[in-house]
């Protein structure tokens, strides 16, 4: 079995209700492994448990129950190596206002016990575009510029695994281009990555696989080409001009008769042309009265993926 980046094994994570308040069921026993060396998107809708995943795995947020496994330590049994071989990017743009850049990645570097020569601060000041701020007080920092400042802090005890929770939840383009830019170059030197983001279009263009959750619990989990290929699932409803004798049969195509007499075939667009199918239902003998074709797009899958009940 190979070893894996991330095993996390029936995860919950109940959070107490304060005054007045219920408690809270954020995850409901989820079992997922991540891949080494992957760009792994998590998906959900708001609410759905990704931060609470996210921050179990930094070590910020207690498990209610289950085990969690990461680069092969057991976060219970060994929360130093752990914690070693991870770091974090949140959500929210918590700095001490009163550090520099420069000073914020030294005292990060100095809480992960890397040593002053393994430091490299102004080599990841470099990668995040915050050279000319290394000296400019946090509290002056644009929002896009303190979400690169997390970035780097992320970064300075070279850790196997970088997770990113929504990472480009409100930047502006150039920002997303830079901070996918940098992800990338990340994953290409070998590290694993594990990104939040409700940006369908993000998750389709960063990730090699993908899980969804919703309400803490594991929706699905496929690769990215898997998903997209179910994403351009296609389907036509024929209703003929007189009953139907043969079905339309076809490569990619498959066909089945209704009980109101219309025949629903359902294709794949990257696969089969509409004219193919068309050509089919000909083929079958079949002359149409009336056609009717439906196309599920990313939204329309997530959506039919994370409803509720
Ligand atoms: P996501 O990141 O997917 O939007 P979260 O993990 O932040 O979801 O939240 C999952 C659920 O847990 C939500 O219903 C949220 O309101 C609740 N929740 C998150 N943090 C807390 C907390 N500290 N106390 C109580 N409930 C919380
Ligand atoms: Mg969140």
């Amino acid at each position: 079995m190979t070893e894996q980046a991330i095993r996390i094994e029936a995860l919950r994570k109940t959070y107490k209700g304060g005054k007045g308040q219920p408690e809270k069921q954020a995850l409901n026993g989820v079992d997922l492994e991540i891949p080494r060396g992957s760009v792994f998107g998590l998906l959900g809708p708001n609410g759905a448990g990704k931060s609470t995943m996210i921050n179990i795995l930094a070590g910020l947020v207690q498990k209610t129950s289950g085990k969690v496994t990461i680069w092969g330590f057991d976060q219970d049994a060994n929360p130093r190596q752990s914690r070693a071989s991870i770091g974090v990017m949140p959500q929210e743009l918590n700095l001490d206002p009163f550090f520099t850049p420069r000073g914020a990645l030294e005292v990060q570097a100095g809480l992960y016990g890397v040593p002053r020569l393994a430091r490299r601060s102004d080599e990841i000041l470099e990668m995040v575009g915050l050279t000319d701020k290394a000296h400019a007080y946090a509290r002056t920092l644009s929002g896009g510029m303190r979400r690169r400042l997390l970035l780097g802090k992320a970064l300075v005890h070279h850790p196997h695994i970088l997770v990113l929770d929504e990472p480009t939840a409100g930047v502006d383009i150039e920002l997303r281009q830079m901070l996918w830019a940098n992800i990338r170059k990340l994953n290409q030197h070998g590290m694993t990555i594990i990104l939040t983001t409700h940006y369908l279009e993000e998750a389709e263009e960063m990730c090699d696989e993908i899980a969804i959750i919703n309400q803490g619990e594991l929706v699905v989990r496929d690769s990215t080409a898997n998903l997209l290929g179910r994403l351009d699932a296609k389907s036509m409803v024929v209703h003929p001009a007189s009953p139907v004798v043969d079905l339309p049969q076809g490569t990619g195509l498959t066909s089945e008769l209704r009980d109101d007499g219309a025949v629903l075939l359902r294709y794949h667009s990257n696969q089969t042309s509409a004219e193919e199918v068309l050509a089919a239902v000909h083929a079958a003998g079949i002359s149409i009265r009336d056609v009717k074709t439906n196309e599920a797009d990313l939204e329309d899958v997530f959506l039919s993926l994370t409803k509720s009940g």
